[in-house]
């Protein structure tokens, strides 16, 4: 069955232009180039789910017609991921509901630490719980999983730092922060028609937390995807310039790219 993701955030940590007004090598005149930080939804219609929630996802998300997320998907920790966590409260009192979190282990434990009040009120009496926590174990990579009807296999991706949680939904996968990925990884990804890849490093040798293009060049022989979207890009990649770099199948990705895909193809 087909379904959609719609990559609502496609910025690195900073953003395109960061603070200040700093557009760095990209031209603001190029709408492509306004770029929030990471967020995707995928809906089939009715039913959705966000990966992220980073400092503008309130705006990203009302920038959508989508109902209330049926649950959040995690990719790791870092700031600019779930800085926008708190905006879910107000998503879950509007509806009545309290929302599913999902991440692995290492990256629940820290939003747990971090925003407990939207887990478990300290003041029951003054405040309900909002978020409710469901943590993956490194035995849930590379297994199939299924949250709210939406099928996916979930794959590590080496962020240096920490690992983080990668998403084969069908013919489609988002995977986001990463500087490596483990071979199983790779092979997980084979036969994806469309991916979106963190590719924040870009040509930078200095860059060890993210992937450069030749890395996914690289994987992409063995994944063979037939589309590759660049994600988490900073001010230093130009969408034009970058799209005039790189070879057909290749293409920066931008805030608001929709992407149909096949969910049965695993
Ligand atoms: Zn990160």
């Amino acid at each position: 069955m087909n379904k959609k993701a719609v990559i609502l955030g496609c910025g690195n940590s900073a953003g395109v232009p960061a603070i200040g007004n700093d557009w760095g090598k990209c031209d603001p005149n190029e709408l492509r180039n306004r770029r929030t930080r990471c967020c995707v939804a995928i809906t089939d219609g009715g039913k959705n789910l966000i990966i992220d929630t980073g400092p503008e996802f309130k705006m990203q998300f009302n920038s959508t017609d989508l109902s209330c997320p049926d649950a959040v998907l995690y990719t790791h920790a870092h700031a600019d991921h779930i800085a926008g966590i708190d905006e879910l409260r107000w998503l879950a009192e509007l509806n009545k509901t309290v929302i599913p979190t999902y991440g692995s282990r290492e990256t629940m434990d820290e939003i747990v630490e971090r925003f407990n009040f939207l887990f478990k009120p300290s003041r029951p009496d003054l405040y309900v719980q909002y978020l409710q926590a469901h943590f993956w174990e490194e035995t849930d990579y590379y297994k199939q999983h299924e949250v709210a009807g939406f099928k996916f296999t979930l794959v590590p991706l080496d962020h240096e730092t920490v690992t983080a949680s990668g998403f084969r939904f069908g013919d489609f996968a988002y995977t986001t922060d990463m500087a490596r990925m483990l071979p199983e990884s790779v092979e997980a990804l084979k036969g994806i028609k469309t991916w979106v890849v963190d590719c924040a490093a870009y040509k930078s040798m200095n860059d060890r937390v993210h992937c450069t293009f030749e890395k996914i060049v690289e994987y992409n022989k063995v994944i063979g995807a037939e589309q590759v979207y660049l994600t988490a890009m900073g001010k230093g990649m130009d969408y034009q310039t970058i799209l005039n770099e790189t070879p057909d199948g290749y293409a920066p990705a931008y805030d608001g790219l929709e992407i149909i895909f096949d969910d049965t193809v695993f």
